[in-house]
C-alpha cells in the first residue's frame, strides 16, 4: 500500500505541487523589500552608523579633548593631539578615526562626557580613494553639521530611556 501511494505521488509530481503551494502563498503576500536606497527601512536612535563631531549652537565644537574617547576605544582607532588655545581651553589640533580599525562599539560615545563625538545613524556610505577611511576633524565636524538634526533628535528619544 505504502508502495502504491509512493508511485502516485511520484506520477502525480506531489512535492512539485506542494512547493508551488508555498510559492503561491508568498506570491500575493505583502512585500516587505523596499527599493533601496530610495526607500529606506527605519533605524532604531541607538543604531550606530558613521561618526560625528558636534557644536554647541553658537558654532562652538564641543570637543575638548579630554582624549577619553581615545583611551577607551578598543581597537586604537582614534587619533588625537591637542593644546591650549590663546584663552586657555583645550582643543584638538587633530582628531581622526580610522573606519577601517573602528568596531562600531559606541564606546567613544558613551565615554565622552560633553556629548562631543557621536555615532549617527547614518551607514550607506562608501570610499573610493585610498586614505578616505580617515575620517578627520574637519570631515566629522561637517557630518555633525549635516546631521545635527537627526542626532538631537535620537539623543532626546533615547534619553528618556536612560
Ligand atoms: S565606535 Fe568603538 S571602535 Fe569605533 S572609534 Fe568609537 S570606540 Fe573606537
Ligand atoms: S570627543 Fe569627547 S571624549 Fe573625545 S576628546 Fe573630545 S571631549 Fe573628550
Amino acid at each position: 500500500m505504502q508502495r502504491l501511494i509512493q508511485y502516485i505521488k511520484t506520477f502525480s509530481l506531489w512535492e512539485l505541487l506542494v512547493g508551488l503551494k508555498l510559492t503561491g502563498r508568498f506570491l500575493f503576500a505583502k512585500k516587505i523589500t523596499v527599493q533601496f536606497p530610495e526607500e529606506k527601512t527605519p533605524t532604531s536612535v541607538r543604531f550606530r552608523g558613521i561618526h560625528a563631531q558636534r557644536r554647541y549652537p553658537n558654532g562652538e565644537e564641543r570637543c575638548i579633548a579630554c582624549k577619553l574617547c581615545e583611551a577607551v576605544c578598543p581597537a586604537l582607532a582614534i587619533t588625537i593631539e591637542a593644546e591650549p588655545r590663546m584663552d586657555g581651553s583645550r582643543r584638538t589640533t587633530l582628531y581622526e578615526i580610522d573606519l577601517f580599525k573602528c568596531v562600531y562599539c559606541g564606546f567613544c560615545e558613551e565615554a565622552c562626557p560633553v556629548d562631543a563625538i557621536v555615532l549617527t545613524g547614518f551607514h550607506d556610505y562608501h570610499f573610493e580613494n585610498r586614505g578616505e577611511n580617515i575620517l578627520t576633524k574637519e570631515k566629522l565636524l561637517a557630518i555633525g553639521d549635516k546631521f545635527e538634526p537627526q542626532i538631537a533628535a535620537d539623543r532626546a528619544v533615547d534619553a528618556a530611556y536612560r
